[in-house]
């Protein structure tokens, strides 16, 4: 069996069997990987100590007929944060479990990597409800599943001022478009679209990690961004995210 060895962050854990657990894993040339860690909940295991959520690792990975399996890990970075502040833990694992469903297998997924490199390494100094939003936006950038802010989807015009919404055209409408829209489809067949949620869409693709946070924003746009990317990762994975669960427990 064919083996190989990449540098990864922990995106997923999951207990599996007596004492093993499923480690998904985000490689900058292998894109998703999973992989089964054996006997790593053993207390003596040699995996446990480096297996952690959200670690960056080089890994030595089998490769096999119906599960890859782990051979060896050592731990290259730890971000604290996460495991020490439960916001920075909750929303992490939801960045964590987007960069999750969004990345491929077998294929190089080195700007994604990268990116949720700075993610996990500005956290702790950032607002987690904000990072994490401005991190899902920016990771949708990298899947090819990502929308259209700026531009109307359907004739491509810029937008100015409120428009529409909807994800199955992969997003922004024009003021014509979404009327159009509606008058087809009824009130519900286009989302509401701010031009102030547009402008802190823009300002979160644009987040830059390493400098300071400069924007203020206000909660009914944070709410209305939220809601917009939710409602997008839902349609997309046609199923709800599991860490959605655990920021609702800290709310
Ligand atoms: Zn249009």
């Amino acid at each position: 069996m064919a083996q190989y060895t990449t540098e990864a962050l922990i995106i997923g854990i999951k207990n599996w069997g007596e004492a093993d657990k499923i480690i998904t894993l985000l490689s900058p040339e292998r894109g998703r990987i999973k992989a089964a860690a054996f006997g790593c909940r053993r207390p003596k295991s040699a995996l446990a100590g480096s297996l952690q959520m959200f670690n960056q690792v080089e890994v030595q990975v089998r490769e096999g007929d119906r599960l890859d399996t782990i051979r060896s890990c050592s731990l290259l970075r730890a971000y604290r944060i996460m495991s020490t502040d439960f916001a920075a833990m909750a929303y992490g694992s939801f960045v964590a479990e987007t960069a999750s469903r969004l990345a491929i297998e077998n294929f190089p997924q080195q700007d994604m990597y990268s990116r949720l490199q700075e993610i996990f390494e500005a956290f702790g100094r950032r607002n987690p409800r904000v990072a994490a939003l401005a991190a899902a936006y920016q990771l949708l950038e990298y899947s090819g599943m990502q929308m259209s802010y700026q531009y109307c989807a359907e004739c491509n015009r810029e937008l100015e001022g409120d428009g529409g919404f909807a994800f199955d055209l992969g997003g922004a409408l024009c003021r014509d478009c979404a009327g159009s829209r509606r008058r087809e489809l009824g009130e519900y067949g286009v989302l509401a679209y701010s031009g102030e949620v547009r402008e802190f869409i823009l300002q979160l693709l644009e987040l830059d990690w390493h400098s300071k946070p400069s924007f203020t924003v206000s909660g009914r746009t944070l709410v209305a961004a939220e809601a917009l990317l939710l409602g997008y990762l839902r349609h997309i994975f046609e199923k709800p995210l599991k860490s959605l669960e655990f920021i609702r427990q800290i709310g």
